[in-house]
């Protein structure tokens, strides 16, 4: 897809935090995180939605969030995960190109409804660091 920035960020054309990345999936910090360690988990190949998702891609999205959500958790120590998928306008899906989010969660977050937050300087490299950490003892 031409002007999906999912795609651009898959083919290289744009930067991004690179958490974890397989044969079909990437998964990368988002910039707007609910928590420190949010992470979305996106096919490789472009599909709007859940709903034009081929079974063999969604199991290979949920075996990355299996595979990768302990790690964040323990790289930002938090006490627990949500995971969310928007699909379609209406549900809040801001990219058309179907992702799953890893939303670490603390005690008193104040997440309520998914507000974002931003990052300081050098934060996310940070944090990337640390979830790399965790990856490496899988
Ligand atoms: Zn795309």
């Amino acid at each position: 897809m031409k002007d999906c920035i999912f795609c651009k960020i898959i083919k290289g054309e744009i930067p991004c935090w690179k958490v974890y990345e397989d044969k079909n999936t990437i998964a990368i910090l988002t910039i707007g995180p609910v928590n420190q360690g949010h992470t979305l988990v996106i096919p490789k190949k472009h599909y709007e939605n859940l709903f034009d998702l081929p079974e063999t891609e969604a199991a290979n999205m949920m075996k990355v969030v299996k595979k990768i959500s302990e790690p964040i958790m323990k790289a930002v120590n938090a006490k627990g995960i949500n995971l969310g998928m928007n699909n379609g306008l209406i549900a809040g899906q801001e990219v058309p190109h179907a992702h799953i989010h890893i939303m670490p969660r603390f005690k008193d977050d104040g997440f309520i409804c998914w507000p974002g937050k931003k990052y300081k300087d050098g934060e996310m490299d940070k944090v990337l660091s640390k979830i790399k950490t965790f990856l490496k003892t899988l």
